[in-house]
């Protein structure tokens, strides 16, 4: 069984691209009140704890979402802003140069997740999925788990919501799993591609799912979250995409973020040290027209205030 937890990740810069992406193409999909199916096919847990031991072993939301509403970590040291951004995180201030409206819209969304003062709970994407769809009552969400604790937890997460057949939980392996729910009634979708990529044959596993789907249902939006690291399979992911995305003559965006180095360095004893996840990408099928532009102005501002090092940056290229 896998051993990746996303409870470590939570609130991570990826996490910040992924949900920044996810929360604006469905606000542009909501804007229509014909039915609307949403597949998040490596839903996790649901929600996570940032003040948990997993996300403070890891720092990783203090590099990401913690930053993002820490106006006065930006000027720390990067060896101080772990517990500092944790411990000072606070409802988001409103800051001197304010957030552009999509980045905001994801701070307020985690925002409201959490009472009273401090940001302890972060919402992975069934909550924000469900987030955006409250009131509405014919769309259905169909969330994918196959770890068995993790999926334990999203079941009892989800069944506080009491959403009754509106939100369902598949523990099950969604790459085969998509295929019986496409295309659906309502012929309106989004999915969700969120893999861990711990195995080496996710990366195939995606290209097959994606061109599978988009041969069952070619009006569908899907969204592929990925890393990019020095592994060919994770270099050919996008590529292959925009490939899968020109032959069906579908429009397609292809979004970046990166926030430090990708080069390995040593440390004091000469040990070689793996930066951690440098950037990573998400590319979209059948995009909102809207998402071009409002993504270029996110996540220029998200490369700046999460930089780590001068080797930030983003990129945002689109086709049809
Ligand atoms: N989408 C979540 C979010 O944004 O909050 C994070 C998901 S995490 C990156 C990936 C999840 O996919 C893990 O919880 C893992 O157990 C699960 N997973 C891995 N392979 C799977 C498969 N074949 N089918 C369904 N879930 C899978």
């Amino acid at each position: 069984m896998f051993s990746y937890r996303h409870a470590f990740h939570a609130g991570n810069h990826a996490d910040v691209l992924k949900h920044t992406a996810l929360i604006a193409v469905l606000r542009h999909m909501t804007q229509k009140d014909t039915a609307l199916n949403v597949f998040d096919t490596h839903a996790g847990a649901g929600l996570y704890r940032l003040d948990g031991d997993y996300a403070q072993t890891s720092g990783e939301a203090a590099d990401g979402f913690l930053r993002l509403i820490s106006k006065e970590n930006q000027t720390l040291p990067l060896k101080e802003q772990a517990p500092a951004a944790i411990k000072n995180a606070a409802k988001p201030a409103p800051p001197s140069n304010p957030l552009p409206a999509a980045l905001q819209d994801y701070v307020d969304v985690v925002a409201s997740f959490n009472k009273g003062t401090s940001h302890t709970v972060y919402p992975g994407s069934p909550f924000i999925i469900q987030h955006l769809l409250q009131g509405r009552d014919r769309d259905r969400l169909k969330l994918f788990e196959l770890h068995p604790t993790d999926a334990k937890t999203l079941r009892a997460n989800i069944a506080q919501l009491e959403a009754g057949r509106l939100i369902t939980v598949h523990q099950e392996d969604s790459f085969e799993g998509l295929k019986k729910f496409l295309p659906p009634p309502s012929r309106r979708a989004l999915v969700l591609c969120d893999p861990s990529y711990e195995l080496k044959t996710d990366y195939a596993r995606v290209i097959a799912m994606m061109t599978d789907a988009v041969q069952r249902f070619a009006t569908g939006t899907y969204m592929v979250w990925y890393p990019i690291i020095p592994r060919p399979e994770a270099h050919d992911l996008p590529r292959k995409l925009k490939t899968l995305a020109v032959r069906e003559g579908r429009p397609w965006l292809n979004a970046t973020l990166t926030v430090k180095s990708s080069k390995l360095t040593t440390d004091d004893e000469g040990d070689v040290v793996r930066p951690g996840l440098p950037s990573s990408g998400v590319f979209v099928i059948n995009p909102p027209h809207t998402l071009k532009a409002t993504l270029k102005e996110a996540l220029g501002a998200a490369a700046k205030l999460l930089a780590q090092d001068k080797n930030k940056g983003f990129e945002v290229e689109s086709g049809s």
